[in-house]
């Protein structure tokens, strides 16, 4: 209060607004405090003494961490009170985790950043621009990927064309959990009741005034990658199924075409039996045809299979995640 009217006094209407940074961590307790410390001199840097700069909040989720990284939040939070920590009960991955964070933050604009600095904090400045010119939401793009490894590039490559071929609403390809949310686009996402979160499907689904910048992504400081192959794969599934349809609706097309081969074979197999009589042979081609539809249908029932498995969990009404102790708030 006394800082705001010394501000008033010298400059004039002071708006010095919050800005969250949302982290999700799961056993990171070598990582936790370079990133603090991270964003303080990037902050510090990137608003020069005379400059307002905004408040800045970080709310550490613990996404039921089995080492010490809930310890080592519990002492910053201590020590520095823009530090915050929600802790989950147990681990209920990333996306559970952002979005138990996205609704505990309570700064005007938030920013959900991974912990080992592969979302430079010097970006943070570009992007809080962007928002006070107007923009809701601030994209990050990864312009340059060459940190990551190729398996992860070209998976990733792969599943950006695929989903965007056929989502009912395009995903930005290349922009990760990192960016800029306006509190009304928050506001919006906290209201989402969907349990299969695939928060960068939603993030392009709500809308809003939409700008983007671009950056190299860097590698991973500290640590190591918490995602192995099937995390990614249930990911991948996770956001195919959560924003489309399409591979429901193509099996009918698919039924429909093969059903009038059929027909049209089966037509032609009678007009041949009865014109040059019974032949035997013709196993192989029964053999194909049988094992065909046998996979292609076995294959559209796993698809059903998975959009019912996600109905059920939605039907359920399970929370999202449990949170077992918040400090600072
Ligand atoms: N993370 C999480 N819960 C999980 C897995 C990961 O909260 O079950 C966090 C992790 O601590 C990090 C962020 O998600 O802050 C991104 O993870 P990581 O850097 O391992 O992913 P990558 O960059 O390799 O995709
Ligand atoms: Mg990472």
């Amino acid at each position: 209060m006394i800082e705001g009217l010394k501000f008033a006094s010298t400059t004039r209407a002071v708006d010095r607004r919050q800005i969250s940074l949302v982290v999700p961590v799961y056993n990171e307790e070598e990582s936790v405090a370079d990133f603090a410390a991270a964003i303080e001199k990037a902050a510090a840097e990137s608003w020069r003494e005379g400059e307002i700069a905004p408040h800045f909040e970080i709310v550490f989720v613990d996404d039921g961490s089995r080492d010490a990284t809930a310890a080592v939040v519990r002492a910053m939070c201590r020590v520095d009170r823009r530090i915050k920590l929600v802790s989950l009960s147990r681990n209920f991955g990333k996306e559970a985790a952002l979005s138990a964070g996205l609704k505990a933050a309570t700064g005007d604009a938030i920013i959900p950043m991974d912990v080992d600095l592969q979302d430079p904090p010097e970006l943070i400045r570009p992007m809080v621009d962007k928002w006070l010119a107007g923009a809701q939401i601030v994209n990050a793009k990864r312009i340059d990927r060459s940190q990551d490894s190729f398996f992860k590039r070209s998976t990733s490559r792969l599943f950006y064309k695929t989903i965007n071929a056929i989502a009912d609403h395009p995903i930005a390809a290349d922009v990760g959990d990192f960016r800029l949310l306006d509190r009304s686009a928050v506001a919006v996402l906290n209201e989402m009741t969907e349990r299969c979160r695939f928060n960068k499907g939603l993030f392009s689904w709500i809308g809003f005034r939409t700008e983007t910048i671009e950056y190299a992504r860097p590698a991973r400081q500290t640590g190591s990658t918490k995602w192995d192959v099937s995390r990614l794969v249930a990911l991948a599934i996770d956001g195919i199924t959560s924003s489309t349809t399409f591979p429901l609706r193509v099996w009918t097309m698919i039924g429909a075409i093969i059903s009038l081969l059929a027909f049209g074979y089966a037509a032609f197999l009678v007009a041949h039996t009865i014109i040059s009589g019974v032949d035997t042979p013709g196993y192989a081609s029964i053999m194909v045809t049988v094992l065909f539809l046998g996979g292609l249908n076995l294959f559209s029932l796993g698809l059903m299979g998975e959009y019912i498995g996600r109905i059920a969990i939605q039907v359920r009404g399970r929370p999202l995640y449990v949170v077992a102790e918040t400090i600072g708030f």
